[in-house]
């Protein structure tokens, strides 16, 4: 008898279901019981919503906030910022929803109790720059999930959802959601009428610069497993713009961010030699990319592109000049602070290294690459649009529902809407969770059905990792090396190197090419053949286990995406060595994919690119 056939099912019941209790997540949830007063309103969560996510690292500040009461920017203003900063690039109508909402989130924070940091001068939130505003951000996810926490009628912490369920009764229709307790191992069906994913953006596909026991202090946040694509992808929902993973420049060794030295504290970069550099590369970046080099600002791959040039002539490590800044000690104070609240590894990194930011200027490096649709990139699912400024062709539901009847997302999940940031995302789950109300008060009587089949074969498949660590390890006396299963690190560490290797991460200078990138799809193929056999010894290497399987999909959806676009969009990303310049007269458009489970295969296609703010 299999372990799995001994342990206990719990079914879950829900109008709106909302995996993953990160910033959008738990924006989801509040926004869901404002409509729905009487629906029930579950939320999901793998870690404890209090702490979970990739605002839990800490933050020092607020990313999106317009400032409209102050007319300091307005949401066209936001769109405009988005699209020069993604190469043109952007879902126009996604990004304007987000940014004409995005302020009353912010002031909803402060009501709850979020410390902001004010101008003395003015009264208004402390700038950090056009779009940032400065908060003292230790408090800021407890203080959000308790919003979530008193919306919901109930929220299961703990719980890795491992796939979604589809309706039996009618074909393109979600039906909810399965997963287990990564504590107890109690395996769970949610039933629902709407399901929203939240479940963040994915680190750890590519090889990250920290490697060995400092694998776990990558940028972004090393729990964010992809489980956002993952699940989509595997029910047939069409995907976006997965080539445009995003390279970082930060701070070396702890990942450090860079954003409040450049803006706050007016730092600047050089090179080994003291040099401004940056034009060396001016005249070379124009050859690629043509005008976009003169945009203002110059978008963030492109100045990535600099950067990496000036290394790979020799002219290394680049430095941030920290030196002046540092004289003043009200600068010198927010400096350390800005990572003593948020990146407290660098300020350790630091001091292990004998680095006074006064004294030294410290060394910045690039990271390997993420995906991830909140940031200064858009990877994600392809949603419906606004009912009042979605073009046609974006619009065919509710607001942020995919191509899946049903089943909607917001955050790191939806592409095409760069630079939301952590109030941006909890912003797109509010606007999802109205959508998503609504989608089920017109399903009335019609609800969806879960198949017991289905939801009994997955409770096989989620737990036969166990299975096979049970078995196999009779097989082995010593060491972790066994003939019949293989360990997720092991697992995570190949995805990894085939990411590196042919798909454009920091070993190959984030090249590839048509050649690398078939043999990277056979090597990831190879790979899901043999996850199959995936060992877990317990509940916690079975999480492990299917955060790798999420991390595949996305991967191989990555490598799909990075193959269909032949042109070079975003130096400094990535680059096409066989496409080696942008190309806007064939690829001024969205790539989309759509995996078919029945068969196995992608399927590719453009999608128009409207303007439409000027
Ligand atoms: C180092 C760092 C610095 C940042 N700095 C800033 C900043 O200064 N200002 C700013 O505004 N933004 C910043 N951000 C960005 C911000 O954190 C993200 O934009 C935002 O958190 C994205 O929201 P989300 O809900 O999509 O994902 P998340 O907030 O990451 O939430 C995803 C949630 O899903 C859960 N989950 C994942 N998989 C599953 C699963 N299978 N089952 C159940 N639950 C699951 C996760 O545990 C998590 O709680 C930063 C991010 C990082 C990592």
């Amino acid at each position: 008898m299999g372990l799995f056939t001994r342990r206990k099912t719990v079914f879950v019941d829900s109008d709106v279901l909302v995996i993953g209790g990160g910033m959008a997540g738990c924006g989801a949830t509040y926004e869901a019981r404002y409509w729905g007063r009487d629906l029930n309103i579950v939320c999901v969560e793998k870690a404890n919503i209090e702490r979970s996510g990739a605002v839990a690292q800490g933050l020092y500040a607020i990313n999106t906030y317009m400032g409209m009461q102050w007319d300091e920017n307005q949401p066209e203003d936001h769109v405009r910022y988005a699209r020069n900063d993604l190469m043109g690039l952007v879902r126009e109508d996604l990004g304007y929803d987000i940014a004409r909402h995005v302020d009353s989130c912010v002031h909803m924070f402060e009501e709850w109790g979020l410390p902001m940091m004010r101008n003395p001068e003015t009264g208004r939130y402390q700038r950090e720059g056009k779009w940032q505003i400065m908060i003292h951000g230790e408090s800021y996810k407890p203080i959000v999930a308790e919003a979530a926490r008193k919306a919901a009628t109930k929220v299961y912490n703990r719980i890795m959802v491992t796939h979604l369920l589809m309706d039996k009764t009618k074909a393109g229709r979600v039906a909810g959601a399965v997963g287990f307790n990564v504590r107890t191992g109690d395996f769970y069906v949610f039933r629902a009428t709407a399901v929203i994913v939240t479940a963040g953006g994915a680190s750890h596909i590519f090889q990250p610069r920290s490697v060995g026991e400092g694998m776990g202090r990558t940028w972004y946040a090393p729990w964010s497993s992809a489980s956002a694509y993952a699940l989509p992808i595997l029910v047939g929902a069409k995907m976006m713009q997965m080539e445009n993973r995003i390279v970082l420049t930060r701070f070396k060794d702890g990942y450090g961010p860079v954003g409040a030295y450049f803006l706050h504290l007016k730092t600047y970069t050089e090179n080994a030699y003291g040099n401004e550099y940056e034009s060396n590369w001016y005249e070379s970046t124009k050859e690629i990319v043509g005008d976009y080099i003169d945009h203002q600002p110059v978008p963030t791959c492109l100045r990535n592109h600099a950067f990496l040039e000036e290394t790979k002539a020799g002219r290394g490590p680049i430095r941030m000049v920290t030196k002046e800044a540092f004289k003043d000690p009200h600068l010198e104070t927010v400096g350390w602070e800005n990572f003593l609240g948020m990146t407290i590894a660098q300020a350790v990194v630091w001091a292990s290294q004998n680095i006074d930011p006064k004294h030294t200027n410290p060394e910045l490096t690039t990271s390997e690459p993420y995906v991830m649709g909140s940031h200064a990139t858009c990877s994600g699912a392809w949603a419906s649009g606004p009912e009042d400024c979605a073009p046609a062709e974006y619009q065919w539901g509710y607001n942020r529902m995919m191509t899946v009847d049903g089943l909607f997302g917001a955050g790191d999940t939806i592409g095409g809407a760069a630079h939301k940031f952590s109030s941006g995302s909890f912003a797109e789950g509010r606007i999802a969770a109205k959508a998503a109300v609504n989608y089920v008060n017109d399903q009335g009587n019609d609800q969806p059905q879960v198949s017991e089949t289905e939801y009994e074969d997955l409770k096989k498949a989620v737990f036969q990792p166990l299975e096979n660590y049970t078995i196999g390890r009779n097989e082995i006396v010593a060491g972790t090396v066994s003939p019949s299963y293989l360990l997720p690190l092991h697992g995570l560490q190949r995805l990894e190197k085939i990411m590196d290797e042919y798909v454009g991460g920091i070993g190959s200078h984030y090249t590839t090419n048509e050649p690398l990138l078939t043999r990277g799809l056979e090597l990831l193929d190879m790979l899901r053949e043999d996850l199959n056999f995936l060992g877990a010894e317990d509940l916690h290497q079975l999480q492990r286990a299917w955060e790798l399987k999420h991390r595949l999909i996305a991967s191989e959806s990555v490598t799909h995406h990075t193959m269909f676009r032949k042109e070079t969009r975003w130096p400094g990303y990535y680059y096409r060595a066989d496409h080696p310049k942008l190309d806007d007269t064939n690829w001024h458009c969205f790539t989309l994919s759509r995996f078919d489970r029945e068969s196995g295969n992608w399927k590719m296609e453009k999608a128009p690119v409207y303007h439409i703010i000027d």
